[in-house]
């Protein structure tokens, strides 16, 4: 598993600390990862920058395309799973980043899967242009075929997963959220969207996001208010936690897994982190 090497270019949190260096850097590295079952009916299919496809008997939903660079291995890692990929029927994403959707609309082609994204997401996908505070490099614009609302769901051959808007990283940064069975058990699951905004972006009269600074303060409210995922995965994904439930099966990406301590944990490091931001920025 040659992640690992790679993981150690990522910041803890799995943001860029300046994103046109860790531009430069991630793309020369070549990642190759090899998909595998994570829980339940989820998969890890991606590589440098996360993607899970979420099987189902009615045609699958896939998570993140990642980056332009990642296309080829997300599309191998599905097939060599034995899954095909015409099955794959709809598209969601963590955030509207280049690392997790500029491979959308190279997949939606190949796929004919609908795209599926919250509020100003949306809009970013279908401009091609990054339109959070960061305004990081753009990507070929993709129809979005669905825009939701925080709380909507997406169904498809019995599994439901549920939107949570965690707005400030980006306008409209998803975590979705669903349930799976293993071993007899049921386990809820969250796939990280995305916290605070990216180091060093203008917090205040941002012009791509004027309410970065609120929107940012209200995801940090709520994800402290929810109950603990069993299983938070990442879409930066980090080396497995040294201890693993023997009840679930591989190598679980988690930030946290079966850890609601570590889970409030985490959300008051990322907290902290931007209370430190706001200081900096003038304590406003
Ligand atoms: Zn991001």
């Amino acid at each position: 598993m040659r992640l690992t090497t790679v993981l150690v270019l990522l910041s803890a949190a799995g943001m860029f600390t300046s994103p046109p260096g860790a531009a430069a850097r991630v793309q020369e590295v070549g990642v190759t990862v090899e998909p595998f079952r994570v829980v339940g009916n989820i998969y890890y299919v991606g590589g440098q920058f996360g993607s899970y496809l979420i099987a189902t008997p009615e045609g699958h939903i896939l998570h993140d395309t990642g980056s332009g660079e990642m296309h080829a291995l997300v599309v191998s890692n599905i097939k060599k799973l034995g899954f095909n990929l015409r099955d794959v029927r709809i598209m969601i994403s963590s955030h509207a980043h280049w690392d997790h959707v500029e491979g959308h609309a190279a997949m939606k082609q190949v796929t004919g899967a609908q795209v599926v994204a919250l509020g100003g997401d949306a809009e970013a996908l279908e401009s091609g242009e990054d339109n959070s505070a960061l305004g990081a490099r753009g990507w070929e614009p993709v129809t979005v075929d669905r825009v939701i609302k925080d709380g909507d769901t997406v169904t498809l051959g019995g599994v439901t997963l549920r939107a949570l808007w965690t707005g400030g990283h980006t306008q409209g940064a998803t975590m979705w959220m669903t349930t799976v069975q293993e071993g007899g058990s049921t386990y809820s699951v969250a796939f990280r969207g995305g916290e605070i905004p990216n180091a060093g972006v203008q917090l205040f009269d941002n012009p791509r996001h004027p309410t970065v600074v609120d929107d940012t303060k209200r995801t940090l409210e709520r994800l402290a208010a929810l109950e603990p995922p069993d299983l938070f995965l990442h879409n930066h994904p980090q080396n497995p936690p040294p201890e693993l439930d023997p009840a679930l099966p591989v190598d679980p990406r988690c930030v946290t897994c079966l850890d609601a301590e570590g889970w409030s944990s985490y959300v008051a490091s990322v907290k902290a982190s931007f209370e430190a931001m706001l200081r900096e920025a003038g304590g406003r």
